[in-house]
């Protein structure tokens, strides 16, 4: 691509490091911005700039946050026995969003993954068991993904809390809402069978 300017160059080569845009999508926003006035192009960098600078990570639950302690960990109305133990940030966001949900987070960080040579000390798991070893927590939900690396995490983190008088659950697995049951796969399809509930909390749902 030949730029008749080094700034717009410059500009288009940042842009286009972000993940799934790539040159030409990077040229059409940068040219985006400098048809608008000079002010949007501020309030652009300063969020980014601000964002990377002073978002945190909460010191009990690791999701990001503006404060030390995030919004959910301080909020007073939510049970704090339970913990529901995600992968990452944006599961938080996904759990939050069902509205469903009242207890408390555990951002991990990621899931125990040898083949991408990550390990359990990379993740955020002592300080998980510390919280179970405090006594307050009554109910730990492991809400990973149901791949083999979040299965091996989860049992990681099984084996180190069973001595403690928790209880421990996983997000059910099974058919999605709306699906024919002829296009799920087996092993979908398997988990929804083994892991069947009575047909009176299914009425409760609807
Ligand atoms: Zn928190």
């Amino acid at each position: 691509m030949e730029f008749s300017s080094k700034l717009l160059e410059r500009a288009v080569n940042e842009i286009s490091q972000l993940p799934g845009i790539g040159k030409r999508t990077a040229l059409r926003l940068a040219l985006h911005l400098l048809r608008q006035p000079k002010e949007q192009a501020a309030f652009l960098t300063e969020a980014l700039i601000s964002m990377r600078n002073d978002i945190k990570s909460c010191r009990e639950c690791h999701n990001i946050s503006d404060h030390d302690i995030c919004e959910i960990c301080s909020d007073s109305r939510r049970n704090r026995s339970i913990i529901c133990v995600v992968e990452d940030i944006r599961d938080v966001m996904a759990i939050e969003n069902t509205g469903q949900f009242r207890g408390l987070y555990h951002v991990l960080g990621g899931k125990i993954s040898p083949v991408d040579g990550i390990g359990p000390s990379q993740l955020n798991v002592t300080t998980l068991v510390e919280k179970v070893r405090g006594g307050n927590v009554q109910e730990l939900i492991f809400a990973l993904s149901p791949t083999m690396e979040g299965d091996t995490t989860n049992f990681y983190i099984y084996r180190q809390i069973k001595d403690f008088e928790i209880v421990t659950s996983t997000i059910a697995r099974g058919i999605a809402v709306g699906d024919e049951l002829e296009y799920a796969d087996e092993v979908t399809l398997g988990r929804s069978i083994l892991q069947r509930v009575p047909f009176e909390n299914s009425l409760k749902n609807n």
